[in-house]
């Protein structure tokens, strides 16, 4: 999460009269930091991961798991253990001599649900293969010392959502009644989020801004006995405590849907991060870029999400459901009115997949980007004037476009340029799939860009797999100039088709048939030597757009899709192999990395599960199932043990070999 700033929030109206005072200021602070780290060169490329827990909580006696909302207990106790702090490790505050990189003991930060944790290393990663083989121990770590600090009926889990999230007899421990002040929501407390002012406000004034509680509406999945037309059994309609308790009657429920109506429900799922620094502000912009098509891919491929408040859903990843819980829109944003007292019809929450390209790359043609991208044009007129080129300063002005949610009275008084803070509001809470950091002031922190899109994964071997993948695609990107442009547009299609059940098998993506260079560079291998480019071909003719890409399965993207002329796209695997070829790998770290990256290939080829696919299939053989699509409290506790088994054990006991593989 962005910073923890103390004060006094405005309540929503008081917000919004101030909104474009923040921006204005953010704008101003954000050109600062421009003109004090564009020139920035030779930054080391660093990269950390994230990992998001969910605590749960065991009755066994009872056969009962609920979320656990003891964060700040736990938090405590992780800040307060000597020596986790004298081994560089604990919280962001506390931390001792975290410089350099490596393997230190981890950080732990707080995370919108009371019953969440979230885990980084120490310091940031290096460049060096030693450290990618330190990243699945450190995992480990962390999850063995954040279990240390919990109670023994708890444990940090590593599913996207809590099967049971709101169901009607409560999932949370310790029991609070729902329908607070600030969500109102029908099946959850406003004690679910961490309570600090900033998230409550954030989850209020999200709700104030759109007139009406958020509205999460999942697909269910229809099995053989569930009834149809399915009505969510769950939902209240004679409530009458909040004016939003209409939202239900006013239609907000779907049929055929699970319908939820919180915050938390979206901003409450785990996902998996990782953020890379930069040599230079250039080579941040071509990675934001190259990565961002490839956003889509790696959702479908890492899909952990098919349960929602005890019912199988239609869908297998998380995405669309934390862009709703917080679409602040409101109707005239939202095309549901004519426009009068807004700006402008916006197409996406700012939960959503990143809507414009930002490299200054040659290859970067214009038809690529949207040409009905919304931007705050007098924003961008300042940004440019402040010496901001186009393609930058359009990015900033469409994230500009968004109000600020949570405003501090205290922070208004005076612009401080030594400061982020009011760019920082309107950036963090940009949730888009690909993240552009700048440097933080006063720090000596390069040009980072961040990968969003990824499902946490039960297993530490698996989140160590994906986090692996990403950083060598990302140096096989850099290495030999890879090119994976297509239309921003055809991203945005290809986030929806992540969504649908089972998509690594069933389903294509839009991807790009050609990603080399067309022409002959020499480029820098990881080694600092200048090699000549094995995949540079001759340059090709301009053509139509449309011919660049085509519609792929993953085992294609991932794999390689061979074609009677050998002109196929060659794979991201087998690019990452050519990378590992290039550079100087020893023979043990070249087989450590190959288990990582037969995970991924066997993922996108089929012949292992995604986590949806295993939770769906343990849920439908369960003895207690009845085919109508309910996860009960008792299947619940069966699952969440069997996650935290797999955790344990990652298949070497033989279970969940369907989603692992063998192990040893
Ligand atoms: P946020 O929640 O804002 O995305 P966090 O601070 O939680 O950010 O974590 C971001 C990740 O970036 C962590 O893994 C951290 O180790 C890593 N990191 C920190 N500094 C750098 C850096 N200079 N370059 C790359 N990664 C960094
Ligand atoms: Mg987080
Ligand atoms: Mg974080
Ligand atoms: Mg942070
Ligand atoms: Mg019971
Ligand atoms: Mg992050």
């Amino acid at each position: 999460m962005g910073l923890l700033a103390i004060g006094t929030p405005l309540d929503w109206p008081e917000a919004k009269k101030v909104a474009s005072h923040v921006r204005e200021w953010g704008i101003e602070q954000l050109l600062e930091v421009w003109r004090r780290a564009k020139g920035k060169e030779r930054d080391a490329l660093l990269w950390g991961d994230e990992i998001e827990y969910l605590v749960v909580c065991y009755d066994d006696e009872h056969r009962e798991v609920r979320l656990s909302l003891r964060q700040a207990d736990i938090l405590t106790a992780l800040a307060t253990d000597e020596k986790l702090l004298s081994q560089g490790g604990g919280v962001p505050d506390l931390q001792r001599g975290a410089v350099g990189t490596g393997d230190t003991a981890p950080v732990f930060h707080p995370e919108f649900g009371r019953f969440m944790l979230e885990a980084t290393p120490g310091k940031p990663w290096g460049i060096g293969f030693k450290d990618l083989l330190d990243v699945e121990r450190n995992m480990k770590w962390r999850r063995k010392i954040a279990k240390e600090h919990m109670a023994p009926s708890e444990f940090p889990i590593t599913l996207t959502t809590f099967p049971r999230l709101g169901a009607k007899e409560n999932s949370i421990v310790p029991y609070y009644p729902p329908s607070g002040d600030k969500l109102r929501s029908q099946f959850l407390p406003d004690e679910i989020a961490n309570p600090h002012i900033r998230f409550p406000t954030l989850a209020a004034n999200i709700r104030a801004r759109r007139g009406r509680k958020v509205e999460i509406n999942v697909p269910v999945f229809r099995d053989e006995k569930t009834p149809w037309p399915f009505k969510d059994p769950t939902v209240d309609y004679d409530l009458r405590n909040w004016p939003e308790d209409d939202d239900v009657r006013n239609g907000a429920a779907k049929d055929n849907h699970i319908y939820m109506d919180a915050m938390a429900f979206g901003m409450g799922s785990c996902c998996l991060q990782i953020t890379f620094q930069a040599m230079n502000i250039g080579e941040g912009r071509k990675m934001y870029d190259q990565l961002s098509p490839l956003g889509p891919i790696l959702l479908a491929l890492t899909a952990a999400t098919p349960i929602y408040k005890g019912f199988l859903a239609d869908t297998d990843v998380r995405w669309n459901q934390i862009s709703r819980a917080v679409d602040d829109r409101n109707p005239e944003e939202l095309g549901e009115k004519p426009l009068k007292n807004d700006r402008w019809r916006i197409p996406k929450s700012r939960y959503a997949s990143n809507s414009t390209y930002i490299s200054q790359d040659a290859r970067l043609r214009t038809e690529y980007l949207d040409p009905d991208l919304i931007v705050d044009e007098k924003l961008k007129q300042r940004l440019i004037e402040g010496g901001l080129d186009d393609r930058l300063a359009t990015h900033f002005a469409h994230l500009f476009i968004r109000d600020p949610i949570v405003v501090f009275a205290e922070d208004l008084k005076e612009l401080d340029l030594d400061k982020a803070d009011h760019f920082e509001n309107l950036q963090s809470t940009n949730w888009q799939h690909m993240r552009f950091k700048p440097p933080p002031q006063g720090s000596d922190i390069g040009w980072r860009v961040e990968f969003r899109p990824m499902e946490i994964q039960v297993t530490d071997f698996e989140n160590a797999a994906f986090s692996i993948f990403i950083v060598l695609i990302t140096r096989a990107i850099l290495s030999f100039d890879l090119n994976f442009y297509i239309p921003i547009p055809r991203t945005t299609e290809n986030m929806e088709t992540a969504h649908i059940r089972d998509a690594v098998n069933t389903q294509k993506f839009h991807f790009r048939k050609n990603p080399f260079p067309s022409r002959h560079v020499r480029v820098a291998g990881a080694s600092g030597t200048s090699t000549p480019n094995p995949f540079s071909r001759p340059p090709t003719p301009v053509g139509p757009v449309e011919d660049e890409y085509e519609l792929m399965t993953i085992n294609e993207v991932i794999n390689g899709k061979t074609s009677a002329d050998g002109d196929g796209f060659p794979g991201l695997v087998p690019l990452v192999e050519s990378y590992l070829n290039s550079v100087n790998v020893d023979v043990e770290t070249r087989c450590e990395l190959a288990r990582y990256l037969a995970l991924i290939q066997k993922r996108a080829d089929g012949s292992l599960w995604t986590a949806a696919k295993w939770i769906r299939h343990f849920v439908q053989t369960h003895p207690d199932y009845k085919k109508d699509s309910v996860v009960d409290e008792g299947v619940t506790y069966d699952l969440v043990k069997a996650a935290e088994r797999i955790t344990r054990n990652e298949g070497r006991d033989g279970f969940a070999e369907e989603m692992l593989g063998k192990r040893q």
